[in-house]
């Protein structure tokens, strides 16, 4: 996992590492100072590179993947494809149940990397025997010499980023860090990081975002799994309809919700600002610190990192389409008004 060589073995030397970088523009009317940990810098383009990597790693470790397997996911997107890049360097066969919400842009790259994908719909309930949590459960069933990954229920998920997220965010701060905000979807990239940080600062204050139409915010507070807060929502990999045990809710202090249509907008003004092309999530963890400024959480000496887990060129279909944004009624007349004075 280093980068200061010429030469690389293979692509997987370049997982990890990824660089923290100031915002400087989109956070000028905001307290503190601010730093982005670019995920799209792995060599998958996505953070699950580390998870992919390191649940693979151990498997083989432990002898339970063989020469010739098969790994079984459900996954968004972005782990299949880290999933899929580590099964064509390693030799093993790659089975992928994904999410009828998943962009078709993502599911032609799994079937680019040598996946085999079965899509399944999204809006059906995870018990179902049509969601794609019990379809993988089956593949792995009747697939003989096959492993699951099952990252919403894997605790290796927390432990590759306590291992590796985690120390780079402590040593590339300097220790300075005082918050840390990030998406949780699976947990695995807050609670691993909070893990290691708190680990050398019980005082670093770890905020967690999610989405309206997911549980997770509510689990947080009540401990009880209120049915009521699911409804369908657009962002993909960002909360849950299920509590996944790949989160850690007693390390994170704090969640906060961010809407479709804020995080998408707020995604656009990244690239503009910063000339940063990332995911969906980056713009729903930017409009959660712009929330979070709001209700005063920061102030003059806040040292805030924010994980922008993905990169922009899996969603030119969705948010960097303006016929999509119109489609979803995302133009509304201020920011109507914003992109044609721009395109003048
Ligand atoms: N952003 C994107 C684009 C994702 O695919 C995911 C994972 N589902 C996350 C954020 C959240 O990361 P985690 O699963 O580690 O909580």
């Amino acid at each position: 996992m280093k980068k200061n060589k010429q030469v690389f073995n293979n692509v997987l030397e370049l997982v990890g590492n990824t660089p923290l970088i100031k915002l400087n523009k989109i956070t000028s009317s905001l307290k503190g100072n601010y730093f982005a940990k670019i995920e799209s810098f792995n060599p998958g383009h996505s953070s699950k590179d580390r998870i992919a990597l390191y649940i693979i790693e151990e498997a083989e470790r432990k002898g339970i993947l063989k020469p010739g397997d098969t790994i079984i996911e459900t996954t968004s997107g972005n782990t299949g494809f880290s999933i899929a890049m580590v099964s064509v360097i390693k030799g093993y066969k790659c089975i992928l149940a994904v999410s009828s919400k998943s962009s078709a842009d993502k599911i032609d790259m799994l079937k680019t990397m040598g996946a085999q994908v079965y899509v399944c719909p999204a809006h059906v309930s995870a018990d179902d025997p049509r969601s794609y949590y019990e379809v993988a459960k089956r593949l792995h069933r009747e697939t003989e010499g096959s492993v699951y990954i099952n990252q919403y229920f894997n605790e290796l998920n927390i432990d590759a980023h306590y291992h590796t997220t985690g120390p780079e965010i402590w040593n590339q701060t300097e220790g300075k860090i005082t918050h840390l905000v990030a998406c949780s979807g699976t947990g695995g990239t807050i609670s691993g990081i909070a893990k290691y940080l708190k680990e050398q600062n019980k005082d670093v204050q770890v905020i967690g975002v999610d989405a309206y139409g997911s549980v997770i915010k509510k689990y947080h507070e009540t401990h009880e799994f209120d049915e009521k807060e699911i409804y369908p929502y657009r962002i993909e990999g960002l909360g849950k309809n299920l509590i996944p045990t790949a989160t850690d809710f007693d390390i994170i202090d704090q969640f906060i919700k961010v809407t479709d249509e804020e995080s998408a907008h707020t995604a656009r003004e990244i690239a503009k600002t910063e000339g940063l092309f990332v995911g969906y999530t980056s713009g729903a963890a930017m409009q959660a610190l712009k929330q979070l400024n709001e209700e005063g959480t920061f102030n003059e000496n806040s040292n805030v990192v924010v994980v922008f887990p993905d990169h922009g060129s899996r969603y030119m279909s969705k948010i960097y389409s303006d016929s999509w944004m119109n489609e979803q009624g995302f133009f509304d007349s201020q920011h109507e008004q914003e992109e044609t004075a721009q395109s003048i």
